[in-house]
């Protein structure tokens, strides 16, 4: 019996060398000792159509620190799809606010937009669409009503980096795209996520959040 696997990772020696480059000059966490990150945060911004990337431990981290820098809590609602990984989910129960479960399309999985404007209530903040098995959400539909509404855009772009929607690039059509870097996911740095905004204030915040608000300066 042949067994198709679901992923597996290709590393060649220039992934070895560099990482035995990166331990061997010491970069070891965030950009302390040299900036392989910040190299990686910007091709990876760049690839997605925004222009700032913040790396994260996980894509549950990189949904979590995206969800806190929006400012939401308990009493507010973010719509996510009944069907995808449960990080997305968590990621709005951890600040105490409410995630309100919308369906899918049949044929695509993504989130049913056309149940969007039903779940809109006084309450909703943000909606937060999945781009399932590398098939990205209806985006026009999605920002269309969230420009209505004043809602937050978070696109959860863990399983579609490189995915294009009309020519676009998931990850950056929302305000906030967040990837994870998994074993499993399209890229891989082992563990690891990524959030990219075009937002100057939100990539700052997420900065801060992100490193305990220390600033890159005291840190050391
Ligand atoms: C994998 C995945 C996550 C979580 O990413 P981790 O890096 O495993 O924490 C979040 N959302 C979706 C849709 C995923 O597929």
């Amino acid at each position: 019996m042949t067994t198709i696997p679901v992923y597996s990772p290709d590393i060649g020696a220039a992934e070895v060398e560099n990482a035995v480059d990166c331990i061997k000059r010491g970069m070891l966490s965030g950009t302390i000792g040299g900036d392989y990150n910040g190299e990686f945060e910007t091709l990876v911004s760049k690839q997605c159509g925004a222009s700032h990337g913040i790396t994260t431990t996980s894509g549950t981290t990189a949904l979590a620190l995206a969800v806190a820098c929006i400012g939401v809590g308990e009493g507010d609602e973010i719509i996510v799809p009944a069907s995808t990984n449960i990080a997305t989910a968590l990621a709005v129960t951890y600040t105490g606010a409410t995630p309100v479960f919308i369906d899918s399309e049949s044929d695509t999985w993504c989130m049913d937009c056309e149940l969007l404007p039903s779940l809109v209530t006084p309450r909703t903040r943000a909606i937060m669409p999945v781009h399932l098995y590398g098939h990205p959400a209806d985006m026009d539909a999605i920002m269309d009503v969230a420009d209505r509404h004043n809602l937050v855009v978070i696109e959860d772009n863990a399983e579609a980096q490189g995915a294009n929607y009309k020519g676009r690039a998931t990850g950056g059509i929302g305000h906030i795209g967040c990837l994870s870097f998994y074993i499993n996911k399209v890229l891989t740095t082992g563990e690891g996520g990524m959030l990219v905004t075009n937002d100057e204030e939100i990539a700052a915040r997420a900065r801060l959040l992100k490193n305990l608000a220390y600033s890159e300066r005291d840190r050391c």
